[in-house]
């Protein structure tokens, strides 16, 4: 590190919440899967803002977009219709099951929207109804409502009293699920596939046996597909490999890029127990950022990128399982979707992050064990072939 980044990181400890331990880099330039600090090192970035910069950085489409509605409009109330965010609407509702979006600006908020709807719903159809199950090991973000259903009491400590009614379940065990629903429950919220809580996808079975409980009890199905959807899986929604759906979804994460935005869906008749005033976000949907949203979709769905993410995360699982092959004492688990991947070691993850770090490669752990994958889209081979190769000799 040099003396000019340790006069910038005393600055930042200096004036910034203590709420990061961050890494002694201050990076401030990308280009496609690569960032460059202000030294001038390049890394390799797998991280991409934890699964945010889905077309990676600097990505033509994107910035020019973004360039030409910054100089049109970057801001107007949603008291007002526009072109970008209509246009984004009907781009996710015509590739989805889903009948309506909200859009909001981070995960958590698009969390804490989709409990408020299902609370909603449940007082106009189902008075007695108030409950949210959620699960153990889960992650929904940092707003009240979310982290309370954020099944990881280390990020609750201290927060008390949390929202009453929620109750976390064990993941992909549907007898506990079945034990706590009753006449209170009005939603159950999940990942199809947790991400912070160590990349742990949900069985088949299990997906359609809580899928069959919300048709039996008229229960509100929500999946939080904020890390695990816009396409990181292969598929736009992690659920479309599963053969089910829900009755509203939250995004955020890739979805415009790397510029702020959440999304709920719902189907119609959930969408319909928002009225005008029950629920509002002066930024959400804003032209900027629904201009960005719109270069991500339409790569995705227009110019090959899902397809693209399937053949690239089935390369790099090949490539993490020969790792796993050669080093079985190091490695316990290859596991996840698409390029949302996790390898669980036998030893800590951290050392091995940072010693990647110094050979410039940025990755990020999911829990204490687990190393998570989550590039831009775009990655290539090559570059996962040269990650593999950081990574392996991180591992010796
Ligand atoms: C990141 C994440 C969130 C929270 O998103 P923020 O934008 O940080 O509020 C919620 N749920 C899941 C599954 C996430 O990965």
């Amino acid at each position: 590190m040099d003396i000019n980044e340790t006069k910038i990181i005393t600055k930042g400890m200096n004036s910034i919440m203590n709420t990061y331990s961050r890494f002694p880099l201050v990076l401030e330039k990308g280009e496609g899967c690569y960032v460059y600090d202000t030294g001038g090192k390049k890394y390799l970035d797998f991280v991409a803002g934890i699964a945010v910069n889905s077309l990676g950085h600097g990505n033509e489409k994107l910035v020019s977009a973004v360039a030409s509605q910054a100089k049109d409009m970057i801001h107007v109330s949603n008291l007002y219709w526009t072109r970008p965010q209509i246009t984004l609407a009907e781009k996710l509702t015509d590739h989805s099951i889903f009948d309506k979006a909200f859009f909001c600006n981070s995960g958590a908020e698009a969390v804490e929207g989709s409990l408020k709807l299902a609370r909603k719903y449940a007082s106009r159809h189902h008075p007695e109804r108030f409950e949210i199950i959620s699960m153990k090991d889960s992650f929904h973000g940092r707003t009240f409502g979310a982290v309370t259903a954020t099944g990881q009491t280390k990020y609750q400590k201290g927060l008390s009293p949390l929202l009453p009614g929620v109750i976390h379940v064990t993941y992909n065990d549907i007898e506990a699920l079945k034990a706590a629903a009753g006449e209170k429950t009005c939603a159950i919220l999940l990942e199809p596939i947790q991400g912070e809580g160590g990349v742990h996808p949900a069985d088949a079975e299990y997906l359609s046996q809580v899928r069959e409980l919300c048709d039996a009890g008229d229960i509100v199905l929500i999946f939080d597909e904020i890390q695990c959807g816009v396409g990181r899986t292969g598929t736009f929604f992690a659920f479309e490999q599963y053969g089910i759906s829900p009755d509203a979804a939250a995004l955020a994460k890739g979805i415009a890029g790397g510029v702020p935005m959440g999304v709920i869906l719902a189907k119609d008749n959930f969408a319909e127990a928002f009225s005008p005033g029950d629920h509002a976000s002066t930024f959400g949907g804003n032209p900027l950022a629904a201009a960005a949203a719109n270069v991500v979709l339409d790569e995705l769905f227009d110019n090959g990128v899902l397809e693209h993410v399937k053949s690239s995360g089935a390369y790099l699982q090949g490539k993490l399982e020969s790792l796993r092959a050669q080093m079985p004492e190091k490695i316990s688990d290859v596991r996840g979707l698409g390029l949302m991947l996790g390898l669980e070691l036998t030893g800590l993850a951290a050392p091995v992050i940072h010693k990647c770090i110094e050979n410039g490669l940025l990755l990020v752990s999911a829990g204490p064990n687990v190393i998570r994958f989550v590039p831009p889209l775009i990655v290539s081979e090559a570059e996962i072939d040269q990650m593999t190769d950081i990574l392996h000799d991180a591992l010796l």
